[in-house]
């Protein structure tokens, strides 16, 4: 498959993986995908297991992201982490709006424009979640819910800014449930992203835009789903906790 943009793939690791596990886990990968050249290599892991992961992968083709950060760049926000303290550490992404987050720590699209907004300032590059509840995709209206969240996570995000980011399509319904879209509704969606992209940026800057699939990808699906026009990556949940199926699925995306 030919297109302009890089593929990336992904791994978030959610809340799993104690040190010396992230330590185990990223030296089993780091061989197994050290040809690979024309895929990015991403692990996002929980912010204890940050500093291990990359010095772990230092000199590698993998890439470590965190999970999350908020919007204020310090202060009094116990518990919190600012997209500076991320950026110092040598971090390169960070997962942000994952529906994670929105459904259980209250997270709006205005506090994941905010978040967008402090990490590009902090250098960091977000990989932003959009993607429709299953109650809404019933009711015919996953368009109308993916633009509105498209054009209120990015809201006054320069296009400079918008081609440091990278879209992940995740449908609800299909996180963590072994529900996986179907290579086509994957593609439908992507394509309407990049369209909507399209409106509000223009079709040079939407072509450059990485946007990923993300909900029950596996080794087994990766490569129908990755084939898509449209689908450019993947961002990938539970998959992405065995090294031998992380990298079935990488090497699906060359
Ligand atoms: P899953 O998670 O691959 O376990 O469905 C994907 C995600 O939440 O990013």
């Amino acid at each position: 498959k030919k297109t302009v943009r890089k593929a990336v793939i992904a791994g978030n690791w959610k809340m799993n993986k104690t040190r010396p596990e992230a330590k185990a886990l990223l030296e089993e990968l780091k061989p197994m995908v050290a040809d690979v050249k024309d895929v990015e290599v991403v692990a996002c892991v929980p912010f204890t297991n940050l500093e291990t992961a990359l010095a772990v992968t230092a000199g590698t083709n993998i890439k470590i992201g965190a999970e999350n950060c908020h919007f204020e760049k310090s202060g009094a926000f116990t518990g919190e982490i600012s997209a500076d303290m991320l950026a110092e550490m040598g971090v390169e992404y960070v997962v942000l709006g994952h529906s994670e987050r929105r459904q259980y720590f209250a997270e709006t699209d205005e506090t994941v424009n905010k978040r967008t907004k402090a990490a590009l300032e902090a250098g960091l590059k977000p990989i932003v979640c959009v993607g429709e509840l299953l109650w809404e995709r019933e009711c015919n209206i996953t368009e109308e819910v993916i633009a509105r969240q498209i054009k209120l996570d990015f809201f006054g995000i320069s296009a400079d800014d918008l081609k440091k980011c990278i879209i992940a399509y995740e449908p609800v319904w299909a996180i963590g449930t072994g529900k996986t879209a179907t290579a086509d509704q994957a593609e439908e969606v992507c394509a309407f992203i990049r369209a909507t992209l399209a409106k509000l940026y223009g079709a040079d800057v939407a072509e450059t835009i990485t946007i990923q699939y993300g909900g029950s990808m596996n080794a087994k699906n990766a490569e129908e789903l990755l084939s898509k026009t449209n689908v450019d990556g993947g961002l990938i949940g539970g998959a992405s906790l065995k090294a031998a199926d992380f990298t079935t699925i990488i090497k699906a995306a060359v």
